[in-house]
This record gives structure tokens, C-alpha cells and sequence, in this order.
């Protein structure tokens, strides 16, 4: 089994075994995850030989075995946590960015109908600009009907529309 696979079956038994000490056993496990004993019994011991989880036997019924996450595998799954944090976080710094930007142009596009002004835009965001018409990086303007080179193409230009 891989480090994934590890990583996301201490992650399961986090879950499952991580419970009451009742629901620790491979049994709980099984009904938990719902999935055969044989599966579960793998599972277990990929954990166990990996050092992540340790079986005892129950002192009070010596047919009850009992599991429990190991310091590594406590550790483990505190690192997984981490990542899935920084996931998150990852998420939201380019959901700010994706409303920040939007927020900009929207600002801007409002300045500019209250000044009554004209965006200078990029020519080749115009609704104009007719991108390689004329060939590869060979525009062309439908407004002026004019070639247009593609260095001419990130220009301003007092025409622009936006497109
Ligand atoms: S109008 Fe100006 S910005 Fe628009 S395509 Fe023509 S040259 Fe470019």
C-alpha cells in the first residue's frame, strides 16, 4: 500500500476507531466503513506494520481486540489535517483574489461612465480586434479596417470598446 493509501486509511480509522474504546475494533471498523472483514483485516495490518496503529487484546474478554492510532499514526493524521487547512486556505486566498479582481473592474468601469470617459483599453480586448485575420499575430481592426501588428495589439487606443 502507498503513502496515500496509508495516509487515507489512518484517516478512516481516525474516524472509526478514533471513537469510544467500544467502537475500537476491527468489527466496528468493518460496520463502520462497510466494507468486508477481509478488507478491514488488510487494512489493519498494512497500519499496524507501518507503525500507525497497534492491536491489544482485551484483558477482560481475550477474544476482543482492541485498536488504537499509535504516536505516528496520531501524527499522521494531524499532518493530513494540516494539508486539508492549507487547502482551504489556498481556496479562499484565490476566491479574494478572483472578487478583489472583479471588484476593481467594477470600480473602474464606474469611475469611467460617471466621468462619461473612455476606457483607453487594450486593443486586443476591443470588440473590434479580429485576432490573427490576417495570418499568425496578423490582426486586424473592423472598425478602422486597418492591419494591426501583434505589438500594436497591447496598445491603447482611444477607439477601444471593450469587447
Ligand atoms: S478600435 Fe482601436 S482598439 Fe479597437 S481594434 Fe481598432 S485599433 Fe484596436
Amino acid at each position: 500500500m502507498g503513502g496515500d493509501g496509508k495516509r487515507k486509511n489512518a484517516r478512516l480509522f481516525g474516524k472509526a476507531g478514533g471513537g469510544g474504546i467500544e467502537s475500537r475494533t476491527p468489527g466496528a471498523l468493518t460496520a463502520y466503513l462497510g466494507v468486508t472483514k477481509g478488507t478491514v483485516s488488510q487494512t489493519l495490518m498494512s497500519l499496524e506494520r507501518a507503525g500507525l496503529v497497534s492491536k491489544t487484546i482485551d484483558a477482560a474478554d481475550r477474544r476482543s481486540v482492541k485498536l488504537e492510532l499509535t504516536d505516528a499514526g496520531r501524527d499522521r493524521l494531524r499532518r493530513d489535517e494540516i494539508a486539508r487547512v492549507q487547502a482551504m486556505v489556498d481556496a479562499m486566498l484565490e476566491l479574494d483574489r478572483l472578487r478583489l479582481d472583479d471588484a476593481l473592474r467594477q470600480l473602474l468601469k464606474t469611475r469611467l461612465e460617471l466621468e462619461g470617459g473612455r476606457a483607453f483599453g487594450l486593443c486586443r480586448t476591443c470588440r473590434h480586434f479580429a485576432a490573427d485575420a490576417r495570418g499568425p499575430a496578423k490582426h486586424h481592426c473592423r472598425l478602422l479596417d486597418e492591419p494591426l501588428a501583434d505589438a500594436e495589439a497591447d496598445e491603447i487606443c482611444y477607439e477601444q470598446e471593450a469587447a
